[in-house]
C-alpha cells in the first residue's frame, strides 16, 4: 500500500521551508477530473489546485498549446513584446470592461500592481493626501507584503515587522460603514465580487452598487480581485458581468492559465497611463509560453457551450450536496456560484471543515476548506456529469463517516 519511493512526504519535512502541511498522498499524473497518486489510486478532482484547473488536468488543447510554443519561444524578458502576449492583451480587453493588461506571474503580483497602480493613480489626482485603500474583513489578496495587509487577516499579515501604511478594513456587504469610511482621501476600494478564502460569500447586489456609487462619488478606483472568480468560474467570463457592475481595475490570476502560472491587471486607458515607463515591472510577466497557455484557456472557456455548462453543473452541485445533507444533517447552507461552491457546517460541526476534507482525500475525492466552517468545490469547469455523480457519491461516504463519527 506505501509507496517504495524515496521522493515521500518525509522528504517534505527534511528539505522543504515549514510553511505548508501538505496531504500524505502524493499525487504524480491526472487526466481531466481524475488523479492518481504514487500507488495508482484515483481521486475524483472537486478541488481544481484551488480553482486553477479550469479545464482540468492536461486538457488536450493546453498541452498542444504548451508543446507548440515551447518548440517556439519561452521568454524574452520585457525588453521586447511578443505575439501571445499581444493576442491575450487583446482578447481580455476585447472581452471586458478593461482597455488596458499588465501581466504578472501569480494573484498576488497582479494585485501589487492593481495597488500600486492607484496610488500613482490617486497621487496625480489629489496629491500625497489621497493614500487610503478600504479593504474588507475576512478578505484575500495574495501573500506580497502589501497585499496581505490589504487583505487584512492578522494570522496571514502580523509578525513581518512595520506594514503598508493607509489601509482600512471594514465589514463586507455592509454599505454603512464603506460610507463612513470612505471620504475624498480614499484612493482605492479593493474587494472579492465573492469572497473566496473568507468562505465563499457573495456581494450582495445593493452593496455592490452602492461600492460603486460611494467611489464614484469620491473620486477613488474600485478594484475587484477576480483571481479567484475569474475565467468562467461563476458562469461568466468574470463574476462583475453578473452584477453588471464595473470595477475600475481588475486582476485576474488561477485559472487564466489553467495550471500554468499567469496573472493579468486589467484596467482603463485613463487610469493605466499612471504606470510609465519604467515605474513598475516584472522580468517573466507576460512571458511567450504564459501567454500562449493562456490563450488557449480562454479559447476553450470564453465560450457559451462552456459558460453555459458552468451554471448547470452548479444545479447537479447543489441538487447533490442538498441531497446528502437531507441524510446526514450537516450543512447550514450551500452556497455561492458556478463552480464556486461552498457547503457551510451547521452548529453540530461548526469548525470541523477539515475533518470533512480528510474524510474525502480517505474516500478518493478532493476537495477544499475555505475557513473552519466551509468545505470548498472548485472542480474543473469541464467536469464531465459522470464524475460530478461519482465525486458526490465519495463525498456522500465522507460525511457519514464525519457524522457517524
Ligand atoms: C488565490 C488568491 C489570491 C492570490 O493568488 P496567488 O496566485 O496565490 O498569489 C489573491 N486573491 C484572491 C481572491 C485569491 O483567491
Amino acid at each position: 500500500m506505501t509507496t517504495q519511493s524515496t521522493l515521500n512526504r518525509a522528504l517534505f519535512d527534511q528539505v522543504m521551508v515549514p510553511n505548508y502541511n501538505p496531504a500524505a498522498i502524493i499525487p504524480v499524473r491526472g487526466e481531466g477530473a481524475k488523479v492518481w497518486d504514487q500507488d495508482n489510486r484515483e481521486y475524483i478532482d472537486f478541488a481544481g489546485g484551488i480553482a486553477v484547473n479550469c479545464l482540468g488536468h492536461c486538457h488536450p488543447v493546453l498541452v498542444e498549446a504548451l508543446a507548440e510554443q515551447g518548440k517556439k519561444l519561452w521568454h524574452l524578458s520585457n525588453v521586447m513584446t511578443n505575439e501571445p502576449a499581444l493576442q491575450l492583451a487583446k482578447t481580455l480587453t476585447d472581452s471586458t470592461f478593461a482597455e488596458r493588461a499588465y501581466f504578472a506571474n501569480s494573484g498576488a503580483e497582479a494585485n501589487e500592481a492593481a495597488l500600486k497602480l492607484a496610488r500613482r493613480w490617486a497621487l496625480e489626482q489629489g496629491g500625497e493626501e489621497k493614500d487610503q485603500i478600504i479593504a474588507f474583513t475576512k478578505a484575500f489578496h495574495g501573500r506580497t507584503f502589501f497585499t496581505v495587509t490589504v487583505g487584512g487577516q492578522p494570522a496571514y499579515s502580523d509578525g513581518f515587522g512595520p506594514k503598508p501604511q493607509g489601509v482600512d478594513h471594514i465589514e463586507f456587504n455592509d454599505l454603512s460603514a464603506l460610507e463612513a469610511a470612505i471620504s475624498d482621501r480614499t484612493c482605492a476600494v479593493m474587494m472579492e465580487p465573492i469572497q473566496g478564502e473568507g468562505g465563499i460569500i457573495p456581494a450582495t447586489q445593493e452593496f455592490i452598487e452602492g461600492v460603486r456609487a460611494l467611489c464614484d462619488k469620491h473620486n477613488a478606483l474600485l478594484i475587484f480581485d477576480e483571481v479567484q472568480t475569474g475565467v468562467g468560474r461563476t458562469g461568466e467570463l468574470y463574476a462583475y458581468q453578473h452584477y453588471g457592475v464595473e470595477p475600475d481595475i481588475l486582476t485576474t490570476a488561477k485559472a487564466l492559465g489553467g495550471g500554468f502560472p499567469v496573472a493579468a491587471m486589467l484596467t482603463k486607458a485613463d487610469i493605466a497611463k499612471s504606470l510609465k515607463v519604467g515605474t513598475h515591472g516584472s522580468t517573466y510577466g507576460g512571458n511567450p509560453l504564459a501567454c500562449a497557455v493562456a490563450n488557449a484557456v480562454l479559447s476553450v472557456v470564453n465560450t457559451p457551450e462552456v459558460l453555459s455548462g458552468v451554471s448547470d453543473k452548479h444545479q447537479q452541485f447543489v441538487a447533490g450536496l442538498e441531497a446528502i445533507n437531507a441524510k446526514y444533517d450537516v450543512f447550514s447552507e450551500v452556497r455561492g456560484q458556478g463552480l464556486l461552491v461552498g457547503a457551510v457546517l451547521n452548529e453540530r460541526f461548526a469548525g470541523r471543515a477539515r475533518d470533512f476534507l480528510v474524510a474525502s482525500a480517505e474516500a478518493g475525492l478532493m476537495c477544499l476548506v475555505a475557513g473552519a466552517n466551509v468545505v470548498r468545490f472548485t472542480p474543473s469547469l469541464v467536469i464531465t456529469d459522470e464524475e460530478i455523480k461519482e465525486g458526490l457519491a465519495r463525498f456522500e461516504r465522507a460525511v457519514a463517516a464525519v457524522a457517524q463519527g
